[in-house]
């Protein structure tokens, strides 16, 4: 399978690794948003999140305790931070392996699309 974060689950591409276990890895974005920004993914190969299984709950729910963790070693978690799943291709998602982004190291904006993408309801 041709998947970029699966390289780099198997350490076949370079990342920044901040974190590991045996479920979730961790490293620094390539394009960062923000002071911090690290994508938390499942070593398990998930396409986007419209296909979580019944057996991945407990994964999904790993990679936000782990995002926690790491939002407390890098020294933000009581000032707080932002975690997002994209999803497809409204979602902004361009990589076809679920990741979370932790963002964080600064006041985030609210709502988080630009002018230029708002539509009418
Ligand atoms: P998304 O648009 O939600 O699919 O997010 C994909 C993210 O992966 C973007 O924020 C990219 O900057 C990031 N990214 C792409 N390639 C790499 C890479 N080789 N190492 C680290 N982050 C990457
Ligand atoms: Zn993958």
């Amino acid at each position: 399978m041709d998947c970029l974060f699966c390289k780099i689950v198997n350490k076949e591409i370079p990342a920044q690794i901040v974190f590991e276990d045996e479920r979730v890895i961790a490293f620094n974005d390539i394009n960062p948003q923000a002071p911090h920004h690290v994508l938390v993914i499942p070593k398990k190969h998930i396409a986007t999140t419209n296909e979580i299984s019944d057996e991945d709950t407990a994964l999904v729910g790993r990679m936000h305790q782990a995002a926690a963790e790491i939002a407390d070693s890098l020294g933000f978690a009581q000032d707080g931070y932002r975690s997002v799943l994209n999803c497809n291709t409204h979602g902004g998602q361009t990589v076809y392996h679920i990741h979370l982004h932790l963002l964080g190291g600064k006041p985030l904006g609210w709502p988080p699309y630009t002018e230029k993408l708002k539509q009418p309801l």
